[in-house]
């Protein structure tokens, strides 16, 4: 780890995301990368203590969710998992997929697996969801109040996919109250060891290695990390596939985690991304997409 944290902490390619601004001024120089083991060995090097915005790994821990409550099946159902091989906030790709969600890791199968959840209300939904993201880090996590405005006052594509969603009838709740509700779950802080040890849950078949609690269960875990494989990194997916083969989920502010099943889980954070919004340094200096 070390070895690599040192090959690759000069290197500058890449720019941090700047649709969200308060992204584009974060230090791009952070780089932090952590190991947690499924019997929660921690090993560290870098920036460990700076939290950033979970961004789009959220996804990952939705689909959970929405599993939890509706079985695999049905969520199978509601929005498929096809890769879309277009960016991850395509509108064309809603327009042309056959099931208009596409899967659950690009922001429109995202957007319509956040309306899934259940609850009475958005602030109930919202707070199921925080802790159901805690469950699986094993301590309590928070949004990031700055993040989440700045995104919410700059989310138009969000919302227009959200009502091109309506039009096909592939959203399950209000259209905006989702966006929303998706909007805070972008802008959760985790720092790179927490992002880690929600890693190491799926790789613990579900279990948190730190609090014992059996957060997702085991049977759709293999579901998750399918999907991690084929989508996880948008439409840089077949590349990382092809270069380091594990199930990962990456986000725009600079996080990617990666999970080695019955091992433990890497995560890293550096803000930098490539031009599919995947940080650059976090995989390892790779040109994932041909
Ligand atoms: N919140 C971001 C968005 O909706 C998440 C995208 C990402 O991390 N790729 O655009």
């Amino acid at each position: 780890m070390r070895e690599a944290y040192d090959k690759f902490q000069s290197n500058t390619s890449g720019k941090n995301a700047d649709y969200i601004p308060f992204l584009a001024q974060v230090d791009s120089k952070m780089f932090g990368v952590a190991v947690v083991s499924t019997d929660n060995q921690v090993f560290s090097i870098g920036e460990v203590n700076y939290a950033f915005s979970i961004q789009s790994i959220s996804k990952v821990y939705t689909l959970a969710l929405a599993m939890e409550e509706l079985g695999a099946d049905r969520v199978f159902d509601r929005i498929g998992s096809e890769p879309t091989g277009r960016a991850f906030n395509s509108v064309t790709a809603v327009v042309e997929m056959p099931t208009h969600t596409g899967n659950p890791l690009v922001n429109a199968g995202a957007i319509a697996t956040t309306s899934l959840i259940l609850g009475k209300d958005a602030n109930d939904k919202w707070n199921k969801i925080l802790d159901f993201y805690s469950r699986a880090a094993g301590e309590k996590l928070t949004l990031i109040d700055e993040v989440y405005k700045s995104e919410a006052a700059t989310n138009a594509g969000n919302k227009a996919l959200s009502m091109l969603l309506a039009k096909y009838e592939r959203i399950y709740a209000d259209p905006f109250e989702s966006v929303d509700i998706y909007t805070k779950q972008c802008s959760v802080g985790v720092n790179v060891i927490q992002l880690a040890r929600m890693g190491a849950t799926l790789a613990n078949n579900g279990k948190n290695p730190v609090t014992g609690e059996q957060v997702i269960k085991a049977e759709n875990v293999p579901y998750i990390l399918s999907t991690m494989t084929m989508a996880g990194l948008y439409d840089g997916s077949g590349g990382w596939a092809w270069k380091v083969g594990l199930p990962a989920k990456s986000g725009v502010g600079g996080g990617i985690v990666a999970i080695v099943p019955g091992k433990g889980a890497i995560a890293v954070f550096s803000p930098r991304l490539d031009e599919a919004g995947n940080s650059v340094k976090a995989q390892r200096g790779h040109r994932v997409r041909g």
